[in-house]
């Protein structure tokens, strides 16, 4: 009776799952989504609960309520700049779940035949070290995306070799290690958890700051797979089931990022792109950039019937998506036209922007994706690009010499008129000088992205 219900939780927590995923995939329907996750997390705990000794129920209590408590007033206090991060050092409690699953599994003994032995053996190797690929690779990410490691690839001569050579030891110790009863057995578990975990340092050092994003995704596959490898150690099929989903939308995110940044998946893989800090000050930058203030910035506004708004990173850090909100109300109300258009990598996550404009009820249907919209800036009086650099840089279509040659950008430069809002001539996060800032038709306007767009608004109130 008992087994009964917990199967049919699995299948319904397993749906949920299913259906939170294909929730998250469009704006309008996210918030459901997140709602069928909580639902199906829920559903799983309880069931799994109900499976446990209510001898053991103290130690899940002692583990759960400071774990969900602590989630909690992190969840809350996170910015939204801050979320790679926060990814990330979950990613990596997953990895070291998996290691510590694989050693208690190891203890516990094994399957009774010899054939089942070896299976669980096999689940035991492959399950600790990727496991612990994804534990040390996600601690090096979450330093980097927290800047207590320097954001610049770590490159030693010969890594590629050396990085094949610890793959290459970690399969031979594998095959070892399976026809090797314990205590050796348990030694060379614990050599090849140890070299798994080297391998993850050095994978994730060797990438640069601006892939970091990327390498985040890859890791989120990653801990999906080893979740995954944890399920079928502990014979539990929702684990494998989440696992599962989790490792591949991982790897099909990671492939999206990696499209939108006209990247290789294996580029980035073997890193050495990237600066520390993502952003570094133009020089060489040549040319005449035309600076206007707020009161020139708001006539050109007021004397446009179609405007497109581009907003990036910028806009996130200075969080202005409400003033812009407040912006759009008023430029609507006075009969102009305001579209968004989104770039995929714009921000520091997939999504990053639709988030934050969801936040600032801005309306869906005047938010656009980059292929929907790309063919109208020519047909646009003004294009506001907020806080966005390399996502409408044109060297990536114009120069093939560009580092972000052949990425796909917003064509911003075909409208009539554009005004970037940004602090500084800085490059964006591909570190990259912008050729769009030197166009006839370009207008920069400096200073902070809330502080601007409160300006123009006020600016604007005033006119109208
Ligand atoms: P960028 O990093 O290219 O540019 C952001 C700009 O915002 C900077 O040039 C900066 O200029 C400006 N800025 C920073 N703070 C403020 C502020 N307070 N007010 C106004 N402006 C500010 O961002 P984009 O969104 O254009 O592009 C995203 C980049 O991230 C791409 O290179 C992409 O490849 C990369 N990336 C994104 C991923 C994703 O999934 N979204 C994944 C991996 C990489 P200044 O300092 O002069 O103000």
């Amino acid at each position: 009776m008992k087994e009964g219900f917990v199967v049919i939780a699995y299948i319904a927590a397993s749906i949920l799952f299913i259906l939170s995923l294909s929730g998250l995939s469009h704006q309008e329907t996210a918030r459901r989504g997140n709602l069928y996750g909580i639902l199906g997390m829920v559903i799983a705990l309880a069931a799994t609960a109900l499976q446990m000794n209510k001898d053991s129920y103290s130690i899940l209590l002692a583990a759960l309520v400071p774990g969900a408590a602590i989630g909690a007033i992190v969840a809350l206090k996170v910015q939204m700049t801050a979320m790679p991060q926060l990814v990330a050092i979950l990613h990596s409690f997953v990895g070291l779940a998996a290691v510590l699953v694989g050693f208690a599994t190891y203890e516990t003994g094994q399957g009774s035949s010899q054939v089942g032995q070896i299976v669980q053996l096999f689940e035991i190797y492959v399950g600790a070290c990727i496991g612990s690929i994804t534990f040390t690779g996600s601690v090096v990410a979450f330093g980097k995306l927290q800047g207590i490691l320097t954001g610049k690839p770590l490159l030693i001569p010969a890594r590629h070799f050396i990085n094949l050579l610890m793959l290459v030891a970690t399969i031979v110790l594998g095959a070892w290690f399976l026809h090797t009863p314990a205590p050796e057995g348990h030694k060379i578990l614990l050599i090849a958890t140890i070299l798994t975990g080297i391998l993850g340092i050095h994978l994730v050092m060797a990438i640069g700051g601006a892939d970091m994003p990327v390498v985040v995704s890859m890791l989120n596959s990653y801990s999906g797979w080893a979740a995954a490898a944890a399920g079928f150690m502990l014979s539990n099929d929702l684990l494998i089931i989440t696992g599962a989903l989790v490792g591949s939308s991982g790897a099909i995110l990671s492939y999206i990022m990696c499209r939108g940044m006209n990247r290789s998946f294996i580029s980035v893989i073997l890193g050495g792109f990237g600066t520390e800090s993502g952003t570094v000050a133009v020089e060489s930058a040549s040319g005449e950039v035309n600076a206007i203030n707020v009161e020139k910035a708001a006539e050109i506004i007021l004397n446009s019937r179609r405007i497109i708004i581009v907003p990036g990173y910028g806009m996130a850090v200075a969080q202005a998506q409400y003033s812009l909100a407040e912006m759009v109300t008023m430029l609507k109300s006075q009969g102009i036209d305001v579209r968004f258009a989104i770039h995929p990598v714009a921000g520091r996550l997939p999504g990053h922007m639709n988030v934050l404009l969801a936040e600032a009820n801005i309306p869906y249907d005047i938010v656009f994706e980059m292929e929907e919209i790309n063919e109208q800036f020519k047909d646009t009086d003004t294009v506001l690009v907020i806080g966005a650099n390399d996502i409408v840089n044109p060297g990536a279509l114009e120069d093939p010499n560009s580092p972000i040659a052949g990425m796909p950008v917003l064509r911003v430069w075909e409208a009539r008129n554009v005004i970037v809002m940004k602090r500084s001539m800085a490059s964006g996060y591909a570190g990259v000088e912008n050729p769009l800032f030197f166009k006839e038709n370009t207008m920069m306007l400096f200073g902070d992205a809330k502080k601007v767009v409160d300006d123009i608004l006020f600016q604007i109130r005033a006119a109208v």
